[in-house]
């Protein structure tokens, strides 16, 4: 049986880190979200990704909307790393 085609409604379809291991994107330490961030800046629904997480507002740990996240509190990473 042949896979359904995939939900294009599905924000999290078109989202530039969907290939990449969840270890990355849901990373704690900077170096290993490097590649995440680095997908973030060319991603089509940042601006969704960060509404739907809502970091700020749980104990979120991860990249989300082109920042890293600990605890639902931004992690600081220099711009020359995430490039
Ligand atoms: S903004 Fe970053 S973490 Fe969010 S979906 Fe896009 S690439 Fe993934």
């Amino acid at each position: 049986m042949p896979a359904p085609p995939p939900d294009v409604s599905d924000w999290r379809t078109q989202a530039a880190c969907a290939d990449l291991p969840q270890r990355t994107v849901f990373a704690t330490r900077r170096q290993h979200a490097l590649p995440a961030l680095r997908a973030c800046a060319a991603c089509p629904v940042r601006a969704r990704c960060l509404e739907v997480v809502a970091p700020q507002d749980n104990w979120f740990d991860g990249v989300s909307g082109g920042r890293l996240w600990r605890n639902g509190r931004e992690v600081r990473v220099l711009a020359a790393q995430a490039e």
